[in-house]
């Protein structure tokens, strides 16, 4: 193993998030010693308390900006990093959490909290690409453990990180899963979402409810259209399916607006 000095520093960042792609590097048990030999693991706390400061050769970002102190402190993380890879529904669209976008974010910390007055909260939960520039983005809810393998691998060997950007779909068709749309006409959002599941929901005969987010250049407007017509999809559950875990996408947004009243 090379001396700490000489290894690349990593570093992991949690924002507004349910930890679970921080999990996903964890649980890359196989591969995390080997990992371990080839960067100095600098700052993760959901792993370890020790810190080492920066700046990092990479930072993986987990999770959305949702309060001011967030927003300061992404700025601090980009200016402490040299690549920036966000991880994550929360971290590359807003996550779940960006329902708040689509409503009154005061009403919602009325309904929850005893004590409002205590609580700091943005009117928006918005992807850190919104904030400072970022060299990738990886997409899940949470993240492939392959694929984050792939993507650290391509910035430790300074090279394009080899992660596909077309659907689920085709994902189907390569594990020769029978297409649950055509088979049983159950609506699925495989056509517009991104690949990295290996199509997992289709596999045990549930359609995708899309949360790897939009693919590249999703054709949501079809879909949905497909919904409507021949699948009898209500508008109110095709606003549903859009405004999940990558409500704040742009492509889903759009979608979901174009549905809603
Ligand atoms: S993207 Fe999903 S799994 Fe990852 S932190 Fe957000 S809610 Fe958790
Ligand atoms: S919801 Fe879609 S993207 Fe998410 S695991 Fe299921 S098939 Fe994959």
């Amino acid at each position: 193993m090379a001396e700490s000095g000489d290894r690349p520093k990593l570093a992991v960042w949690k924002f507004a998030s349910c930890d679970g792609c921080q999990l996903s590097l964890l649980d890359c048990e196989d591969e995390l010693l080997e990992l371990a030999a080839e960067v100095e693991i600098a700052y993760f706390l959901e792993a370890t308390r020790g810190e080492v400061e920066g700046p990092y050769d990479l930072s993986l970002v987990e999770g959305s900006v949702t309060t001011p102190h967030d927003a300061e402190r992404i700025q601090q993380v980009r200016a402490a990093s040299k690549h920036l890879v966000t991880i994550g529904a929360c971290a590359t669209a807003g996550g779940i959490q960006a329902l708040r976008n689509f409503a009154d974010v005061d009403d919602f910390v009325a309904a929850v909290y005893a004590t409002p007055d205590y609580i700091s909260t943005l009117e928006t939960s918005t992807p850190i690409s919104a904030h400072v520039p970022v060299d990738f983005e990886l997409q899940g809810c949470p993240i492939n453990k392959r694929q984050l393998l792939e993507v650290i691998g391509a910035f430790l060997n300074r090279r394009k990180p080899n992660v596909p950007a077309h659907s689920v779909c085709i994902e189907c068709k390569r594990n020769g899963t029978v297409c649950v749309t055509v088979a049983h006409g159950t609506p699925c959002l495989g056509p517009v979402t991104h690949a990295g599941c290996g199509a997992l929901c289709p596999s045990y005969d549930r359609g995708c409810y899309g949360c790897y987010g939009p693919m590249e250049s999703p054709n949501t407007a079809s879909l949905s259209a497909w919904w409507r017509g021949p699948l009898e999809v209500e508008e109110r559950d095709i606003v549903r399916a859009f405004r999940t875990f990558n409500a704040g996408a742009a492509p889903f947004r759009a979608e979901s607006e174009a549905h809603d009243g």
